[in-house]
């Protein structure tokens, strides 16, 4: 039988990644390759995004451009999965009938029943109690680096988010699947790992929590280097802040979402912590790590974001200096509850206070960066980049530029000849 061929599109955030790396990884199993474009392949899978209307839209123009397709070849299979997939359900078949599937999050392992003709039904969005122990195969992209599910879902309910509508309620991993999945890994020849889930933090298999999850990671042979993301500032607790400390392959980066300077914009947001608060952590993180870089994300124009709220946002960036943030205008979402509040800020406003807030984290992180030339820095080699320089990441997960030829997989010392907004470069002076 000729070989079958997918094509993937993955729109969003790691965990949709990584869920793009599952479904290929049941379908590998199959006998399925990967293929480049959608006019090659026999299944077209578009993995996507609900967090922002942005995201939304994008999808929207990427399956228009393969609705022809179908008429060439009646036998493509359209799928349409991940956090659209789960909210709009029937309502996205109704309206684009040439879809075949929807597969919501919690339901990628039907991928295999459907290929195998054994499927009743189009729409796969029910919540599945069971997700957390379903040990899908994996085809990896990278093969130095891999993401590890722990927790799945999220309770927390921000006013703006979807994701507890699009991925259900929280659900930890076993913790005997993880260390089974990572311990392959380190066999495998991976050198990092990146806990992935919502909100990792709030992690717990009996009595296994998340500090004592790493402690149990940090003792897998191979593993050289732990990342997680993403921590909920409100469970960032100071024995999660000792662990980091403590164990070195822990690497001393945190993505901790601010969201907002203001008290007020925080509790309609229902983030659960006050700007003290969260200061008062990252203080507790620079005490015991002064070296760890912490990047965060940032909401502009969320409703009734006055003038003096947003100001306050800005004094927060200059008073923390992160290494890094993403920043993003209030996107309503249907069903969220701040798609409900009164004083909807306009969108000339949104975009202004995004452009000052990037404005200004970029010269922060520009100085940051800048106080690192001269100095040596452990890089893992991930690959080569468009230019065919040998690229890698610093223990604080800032991209290195290294003018030697070395090996993907290999830790090398680098020393920072310059620096640039986005990136550092520099040579090797040891290995
Ligand atoms: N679970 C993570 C947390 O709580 O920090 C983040 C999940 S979400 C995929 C990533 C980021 O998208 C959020 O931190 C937030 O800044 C942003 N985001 C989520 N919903 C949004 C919305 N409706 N409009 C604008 N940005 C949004
Ligand atoms: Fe969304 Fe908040 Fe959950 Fe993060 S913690 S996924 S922002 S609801």
């Amino acid at each position: 039988m000729k070989g079958r061929a997918v094509y993937i599109k993955t729109f969003g955030c790691q965990m949709n990644e990584h869920d793009s790396e599952r479904m290929l990884g049941i379908l590998g199993t199959k006998g399925f390759i990967e293929v480049d474009e959608p006019k090659k392949a026999d299944i077209v899978i578009f993995n996507t995004c609900a967090i922002r209307h942005k995201a939304e839209q994008k999808f929207f123009s990427s399956l228009g451009r393969v609705k022809h397709l179908k008429k060439k070849n009646p036998q493509l299979k359209i799928i349409v999965a991940g956090c659209s997939a789960q909210l709009q359900g029937e309502k996205l078949l109704n309206k684009l009938p040439y879809i075949d599937y929807i597969i919501g999050p919690d339901n990628l392992h039907v991928i295999e029943n459907i290929i195998e003709n054994q499927v009743s039904h189009r729409i796969f969005t029910d919540e599945n109690p069971e997700v957390a122990n379903i040990n899908l195969p994996v085809k990896r992209k990278d093969c130095v680096k891999a993401w590890v599910n722990i927790i799945y879902g999220c309770n927390n309910y921000c006013t703006y988010c979807v994701v507890p509508y699009t991925r259900g309620k929280e659900r930890s991993r076993c913790v005997d699947d993880i260390i089974k999945e990572i311990s392959l890994l380190g066999e495998q020849g991976y050198k990092e790992v990146t806990l992935l889930g919502q909100n990792v933090n709030s992690y717990k298999d009996g009595n296994t929590n998340f500090p004592l999850l790493l402690e149990k990671v940090e003792k897998i042979e191979g593993i050289k280097r732990i990342r997680f993301i993403t921590s909920h500032p409100k469970d960032l607790s100071k024995e999660l802040v000792d662990v980091m400390k403590d164990y070195k392959k822990i690497c001393e980066h945190i993505h901790l979402p601010l969201q907002a300077g203001s008290n007020k914009i925080l509790k309609l947001m229902n983030r659960k912590y006050t700007y003290e608060e969260y200061f008062e952590k990252i203080c507790w993180l620079r005490e015991a790590i002064p070296d760890i870089a912490i990047t965060s994300d940032i909401i502009v124009g969320f409703p009734q974001e006055q003038d003096e709220d947003f100001e306050k946002t800005i004094n927060a960036l200059k008073e923390i200096r992160f290494d890094g943030i993403f920043a993003f205008k209030f996107s309503p979402r249907l069903g969220t509850a701040a798609a409900k509040l009164d004083g909807h800020i306009s969108e000339e406003v949104k975009t202004a206070r995004l452009i000052e807030v990037l404005k200004l984290q970029d010269e922060i992180t520009e100085r940051k960066n800048k106080r690192l030339e001269g100095k040596i820095q452990e890089v893992l080699v991930e690959g080569k980049d468009e230019e065919g320089f040998t690229t890698g990441r610093t223990r604080t997960n800032k991209v290195v530029k290294i003018y030697s030829d070395i090996k993907a997989g290999e830790i090398v010392n680098v020393k920072i000849a310059k620096t640039h907004r986005h990136s550092l470069e520099g040579d090797i002076i040891s290995t």
